[in-house]
């Protein structure tokens, strides 16, 4: 089946007629070399995204295309957010081909970080979670930190066949594909790349100098990410830009942190304990007492305990609240999906509580870091 001229941004095919749908491009600018529709157009030059939402059954009907392919599926996914990035399942849509999985965003780790046992607790991870992987792989897209074994692993395990890239929005898909533009294929083409979850529309097919192609696949907006849940505005504090700087507070029982307005995490019953907040530093923590929690939150919302704003506030879906204990023994991270996440130091085992927006996944793990 033989489709129309795509745009060269986000590879959606280009329609003069419709102006909200996917592809638009005004008559005028059909001329320009090369073509790119009018939201790729924004993006590029007002950094403005419209969301425009992907349908989870054609996600899913494309993945199960790939099923029926000879090829090397790359999945990729956001460290920061590994839990709310990873597709569940994918190992049913995609058959018998391998997955290379991709770890992006390393950058965010703090200075120091071992290497070694992130992969190890990422190979954990996928394997319980139902993904045989072929290998992992950690990177930096955007600092171009160990792009060479992305190659590297490419090479290995795609022998003479197409290369599909799948992951959900914002995991940094774009920004890893432009880079493999630039150091792996002579395509001249860039796509686009942008703060705002949903940018990747259509599938794009790279040119391999084999005569094979790399495939990007639309990114699947998964709705249980606080960073598909906020306005744009405060979504610039969410996302992290430079390495982690984690917190430490020593909390007793009966005290709580807010996040901006966004979490609260009470510490409710255990020790003295420590508490280190992997989290964006765009983001002010407020201590309190729990007792006190409730009030505060009342009189101060969107305003001392910010992001978000009042009004920001009141696009995002009410708190519910999530009790989680805290295994004795093993160390600990509280996850909260698109926030980042809160390490419990110490063996001796506590009750947290979480509140984060509803459809915002909240677990326990075992510690990252
Ligand atoms: P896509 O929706 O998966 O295509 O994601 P994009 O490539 O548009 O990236 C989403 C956001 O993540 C943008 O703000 C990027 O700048 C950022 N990003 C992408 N790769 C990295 C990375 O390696 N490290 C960090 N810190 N941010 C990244």
């Amino acid at each position: 089946q033989s489709k129309g001229p795509s745009c060269a941004g986000c590879g959606a095919a280009l329609q003069t007629a419709e102006k909200d749908k996917p592809g638009f491009v005004p008559e005028a600018a059909l001329k320009r070399e090369p073509v790119i529709c009018q939201r790729c157009f924004r993006i590029k030059n007002y950094n403005e995204a419209s969301t425009v939402a992907l349908d989870h059954d054609e996600f899913l009907r494309l993945l199960g295309s790939i099923g029926g392919t000879d090829s090397l599926v790359v999945h990729i996914v956001d460290l920061f957010d590994f839990e709310g990035s990873l597709i569940s399942g994918l190992q049913r849509f995609v058959g018998g081909n391998p997955v290379l999985l991709v770890v992006n965003k390393i950058d965010l780790l703090p200075k120091g970080t071992n290497y070694n046992r992130i992969r190890n607790w990422v190979q954990r991870q996928a394997k319980s979670q139902g993904l045989r992987v072929v290998d992992v792989v950690l990177c930096s897209a955007k600092r171009n930190m160990g792009f060479e074994h992305v190659i590297d692993a490419l090479e290995q395990f795609r022998g003479r066949r197409d290369v599909y890239v799948v992951g959900a929005t914002n995991v940094g898909k774009s920004t890893l594909i432009n880079r493999l533009i630039r150091d792996y294929s002579d395509l001249d083409r860039e796509l686009t790349v942008s703060r705002y979850p949903g940018t990747t529309l259509d599938a794009v097919r790279i040119p391999l100098d084999d005569g094979n192609f790399i495939i990007d696949t639309p990114g699947i907006v998964y709705p249980s990410r606080l960073t598909e849940m906020v306005p744009r505005e405060v979504l610039q504090a969410l996302l992290p830009d430079k390495p982690i700087k984690p917190f430490v507070y020593q909390l007793n029982p009966g005290q709580t942190l807010f996040m901006g307005s966004l979490v609260r995490f009470d510490y409710v019953d255990g020790e003295r304990l420590s508490f280190t907040l992997y989290v964006s530093g765009g983001l002010p923590v407020h201590r309190t007492k729990l007792e006190r929690a409730d009030e505060l939150y009342a009189e101060h919302k969107g305003v001392l305990l910010s992001p978000p704003n009042a009004e920001q506030l009141a696009e995002i879906p009410a708190w519910t609240r999530h009790s989680l204990r805290i295994p004795r023994g093993i160390k600990t991270d509280v996850f909260i999906s698109g926030l980042g996440w809160i390490q419990v130091n110490g063996d001796s085992g506590a009750l947290v509580e979480v509140y984060a927006p509803k459809g915002v996944k909240v677990l326990t793990r075992e510690a990252l870091i």
